[in-house]
């Protein structure tokens, strides 16, 4: 059934073809994972055409066919205004991430202290640093205190860069609680352009703790590069010891889970996550899936397949905009072996970003051949 899924470890399928969730559910089941099998971000609704009514009913019909009766979860994700959020409770999710990504400062890194000082000025900072500027101990995350200076400019720049996203996050949490009684509700910030520091983390659980937000996941930004349908791109050290600080600000919380965006194909991440974060896990993927469905096209379709590919090219550089990612065009490979183009890291990307061009113009005829051949992607 439907339900919230609270401290479970949880792990998100995103299906934008709305015909994955029987191979989704072969994957989950016998794991420790709950699953939410309806996950969609306003930005896919808006490139696949559907709403969340369809999504969350293409998703009940194969665990209806599949005989699953644990609970799973749906995912309104990567919700920006409150006007975002009444077709998804309608439809009946479960799950709630809040993107306030847009209300994130990304020059607070960069700024000086003059300037820091001026926008602090319009936040709480009588209040904040009485309470955050601690003279005792470091955290494994760190601490926010006075330079010898006394300067405390780690708290300025923290306050800076997520004070407005924090508000804005607890503001569609209330608005949230007025219309629903149970659900799980995760902050994302996964999306800006630097990285969340371990420090950060702190804060900004802290804050949302202090401002009366029940929670149950938090995505941070990790460090390096989480491209959609890829491996990581980064250093592994420096991400082990980073996800390990990561871990420590949660359990010293423990009452929310470490949630992973993007985390399609993080293949050489997975171990590191299941080292630090334990139970207090959550995962999201989407990217695999659809990669997943046009192998299945490279096989028995390759005509229908490489039009997607020529689409993909076509439209990459336009599609792109609202995605970080890497690939370059004239790195895609010289000739077009099939299957294992789809090994190739920039193939995967093209494809992967311009998927909303590509069910646009061929969803009709993808979803004919993939009914066909519904079996194999069982
Ligand atoms: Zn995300």
């Amino acid at each position: 059934m439907l339900a919230p899924l609270a401290l479970t470890p949880s792990f998100g399928f995103g299906d934008r073809l709305g015909l994955a969730t029987p191979g989704h559910i072969a994957a989950v089941r016998g794991t420790k994972f709950a699953p939410i099998f309806a996950q969609q971000s306003v930005r896919e609704n808006a490139r696949t055409g559907r709403t969340p009514q369809q999504v969350i009913d293409d998703a009940k019909r194969s665990v209806d066919a599949a005989k699953w009766d644990a609970p799973w979860g749906a995912d309104a994700d990567h919700l920006k205004t409150v006007e975002d959020i009444p077709p998804f409770v309608e439809a009946g999710y479960t799950f709630f991430t809040i993107d306030p990504g847009e209300h994130v400062d990304n020059s607070a890194d960069t700024d000086s202290l003059e300037i820091l000082k001026q926008k602090v000025a319009n936040l709480n900072w009588d209040e904040l640093s009485a309470l955050y500027l601690k003279e005792d101990g470091d955290q494994v995350w760190g601490k926010f205190a006075k330079s010898p200076k006394g300067e405390a400019e780690s708290l300025m720049r923290a306050m800076v860069k997520y004070g407005r996203a924090i508000q804005h996050a607890a503001s569609m949490f209330r608005r949230l609680s007025q219309m629903k009684d149970e659900f799980d509700f995760e902050i994302s910030v996964d999306e800006t352009d630097s990285p969340t520091t371990p420090l950060e983390h702190f804060f900004i659980a802290s804050e949302l703790v202090r401002l009366g937000v029940r929670f149950t996941s938090l995505a941070p930004r990790f460090i390096g590069r989480f491209e959609k349908g890829v491996d990581y791109i980064g250093d592994l050290n420096v991400l082990d010891i980073e996800l390990e600080k990561h871990a420590a600000v949660t359990s010293h919380f423990g009452n929310y889970k470490l949630s992973l965006h993007s985390g399609s194909d993080k293949f050489s991440v997975y171990p590191l996550m299941a080292k630090h974060w334990g139970e207090r896990i959550h995962v999201k993927t989407a990217g695999t899936s659809y990669l997943e469905a046009l192998r299945v096209l490279t096989k028995h379709e390759p005509d229908l397949f490489m039009k997607i590919y020529a689409l993909g090219r076509e439209r990459y550089e336009a599609d792109k905009k609202t995605y970080h990612v890497l690939a370059e065009l004239n790195k895609l490979p010289k000739t077009n072996d099939l299957p294992s183009l789809l090994d190739d890291f920039h193939a995967r990307e093209v494809l992967h970003v311009t998927f909303g061009s590509a069910l646009t113009q061929f969803g009709i005829e993808l979803k004919a051949h993939f009914d066909k051949h519904l079996s194999l992607l069982k």
